[in-house]
C-alpha cells in the first residue's frame, strides 16, 4: 500500500480526479460500493473497498475502511517525536477554537489543522493522508457521536495536549444522557499521550471534578473561574471590548467584530492552549483575529444587525445566541429558526426548551422544513412556514431600522435558503 501514500483519497466518486484513490463507504442513505464504476469511470487509480465488488480493475478489498485509514493516517503521520498534537473536542466550538488557535500559532509555526470540520473516523485520517505536509504542530478536531470514536481519532494522533471545550446535548439521542456524552469526551484525556496537559473549562462542576481524577497537568479557563477567566465584555461599534485574568493578570483588549460568550470561551480556551505550550499571550494581535463563517456572524445592512449563525444548532449555542442579541441593537429582537436535530427521545423536550429561550425575544419565524421544529411552544411565533420567500417577505415587511434578527438551524435544516432570501429583498 505504500505508494498509495503519494495519491489523493477520495470518499465522493463525483470529487474523483485522474489518479486519486476512491474510498468506498457504506453511509445511512448511499453505499459508496455503489459508486466504484463511476470512480474509475473518471479516472480512479484504484478503489479501496470493504466488500467485493463486480469491476475488475485496481481494487484493495480491505476488512474495515475506517481502520485502513486509520493506519494510512498514521504512517503519513511518521514518528511524533518533535511534534506537538492540540485535540480539541466539545459539544459547541470545536470548529472556532481550531481557527483562533490556528490563527494565533500560526505566527511562529507552521501548523497543520483538520480543514472545515473533518473531524471523523473519516474526515480526520483523510484530511492527514491528503493534506499533512510534517508541520510540527497539528490542531485537530476529534469529534464524537458514540463511545470510543475519540479513542479511535486519538489512536492516529494521540494529543499532547486535549482540550474539552464543554459538555452539552448535542447527539444526545445517540448517546443516551449527559453523563455519557461526558466519558465518552473524557477518552480525550484517557487515549492522550502519557505526560499529556489537559485544557479543560473550568464552570461544569462534574466535568472539573472528573477531569481532576485524571491528575495530569490541567489548565481551566471559564467564567466563573479558573486560569484564565473571561471577566467582562461589551460591544463598543461593532466591536468588543474584553477583561481577561491571565494567571491572576487583568488583561484587556479588543477583538474585531461581535463576539459572543461561546465564542469568548473558544478564545479563552486557545490562550490556555498556548500557556500549555510554554508561549506567551501574544497581546497585540487578538485584534486581527478572524472567526469562521455562518457561526454567530454579525453583519451591518440597512442598519439592520444580521446574525448568520446558519451553520449549525445546539441548544447551549441557541442560549449564547440569545443572550448576545439582546445585547446589541437598539431595535426589536427577532429570530428565523428551524429544527435542532439529533436528539432522539429527546427531541420534544429540546424544542421546548427552545421555545423558553426565545420568549426573550420580540418575534419568532419558525422555518418548517422538517416537523421537529412544531413541537416548540412560544408565545411569539409569528409564522411558521417550509417556504423561505414567505418568511423572508414576511420579515422584510416587518423590521425597521436596529433591529437585530438571527438566523439558526441545525446543518440538515439549510435555514440559511431563508438568509438568502431575505439578503435579495434586502439588495433590491
Ligand atoms: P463545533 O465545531 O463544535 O460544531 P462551532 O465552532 O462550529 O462548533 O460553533 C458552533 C456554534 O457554537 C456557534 O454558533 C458559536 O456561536 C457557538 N459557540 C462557540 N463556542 C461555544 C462555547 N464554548 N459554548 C457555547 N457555544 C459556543
Amino acid at each position: 500500500m505504500k505508494g498509495l501514500l503519494s495519491r489523493r483519497f477520495v470518499l465522493d466518486s463525483r470529487g474523483i480526479r485522474p489518479g486519486d484513490v476512491f474510498v468506498a463507504v457504506k453511509g445511512k442513505r448511499v453505499d459508496g460500493h455503489e459508486f466504484v464504476r463511476e470512480a474509475f469511470e473518471r479516472g480512479a487509480y484504484a478503489a479501496v473497498v470493504e466488500k467485493p465488488v463486480k469491476y475488475n480493475g485496481n481494487i484493495y478489498l480491505v476488512k474495515s475502511v475506517v481502520d485502513f485509514l486509520a493506519d494510512l493516517a498514521r504512517e503519513k503521520l511518521g514518528s511524533l517525536e518533535g511534534k506537538r498534537i492540540i485535540g480539541i473536542t466539545g459539544s459547541n466550538g470545536k470548529t472556532t477554537t481550531k481557527e483562533i488557535l490556528y490563527q494565533l500559532l500560526s505566527f511562529t509555526e507552521s501548523v497543520f489543522k483538520t480543514p472545515g470540520n473533518m473531524n471523523t473516523e473519516y474526515g480526520l485520517p483523510l484530511s492527514l493522508i491528503n493534506e499533512y505536509r510534517n508541520e510540527s504542530i497539528l490542531v485537530l478536531e476529534m469529534a464524537m457521536n458514540k463511545r470510543e470514536d475519540i479513542k479511535h481519532l486519538c489512536s492516529i494522533a494521540p494529543p499532547d495536549i486535549a482540550v474539552i471545550l464543554n459538555v452539552g446535548t448535542s447527539h444526545i439521542g445517540l448517546l443516551g444522557s449527559r453523563g455519557d456524552i461526558m466519558e465518552a469526551k473524557l477518552e480525550i484525556i484517557s487515549y492522550s499521550k502519557e505526560n499529556s496537559t489537559v485544557v479543560c473549562f473550568h464552570d461544569d462542576d462534574e466535568l472539573r471534578e472528573r477531569v481532576k481524577e485524571f491528575n495530569k497537568r490541567t489548565l481551566f479557563f471559564g467564567r466563573e473561574g479558573g486560569d484564565v477567566v473571561l471577566e467582562d465584555w461589551w460591544y463598543v461599534n461593532g466591536d468588543t471590548v474584553c477583561i481577561i485574568r491571565y494567571f491572576g493578570e487583568k488583561i484587556a483588549f479588543k477583538l474585531s467584530g461581535i463576539w459572543n460568550e461561546g465564542q469568548l470561551l473558544s478564545l479563552l480556551a486557545s490562550i490556555s492552549v498556548l500557556k500549555a505550550l510554554d508561549k506567551e499571550l501574544p497581546v497585540r494581535i487578538l485584534p486581527e483575529l478572524k472567526l469562521p463563517e455562518n457561526r454567530f456572524h454579525v453583519m451591518r445592512s440597512n442598519g439592520l444587525y444580521i446574525i448568520n449563525d446558519t451553520y449549525n444548532a445546539s441548544l447551549e449555542s441557541f442560549d449564547v445566541a440569545v443572550k448576545t442579541m439582546l445585547r446589541i441593537g437598539e431595535g426589536k429582537k427577532y429570530a428565523v429558526v428551524g429544527s435542532i436535530k439529533e436528539q432522539g427521545m429527546f427531541s420534544k423536550e429540546t424544542h421546548e426548551r427552545l421555545g423558553k429561550k426565545l420568549e426573550a425575544l420580540d418575534g419568532v419565524y419558525l422555518y418548517t422544513a422538517d416537523d421537529e421544529i412544531n413541537q416548540m411552544k412560544c408565545s411569539k411565533i409569528l409564522m411558521r412556514s417550509d417556504n423561505p420567500k414567505v418568511i423572508a417577505e414576511d420579515l422584510f415587511n416587518r423590521v425597521v431600522e436596529g433591529d437585530v434578527i438571527l438566523f439558526k438551524a441545525s446543518r440538515a435544516v439549510g435555514i440559511e435558503k431563508v438568509l438568502g432570501k431575505f439578503m435579495e429583498l434586502l439588495r433590491r
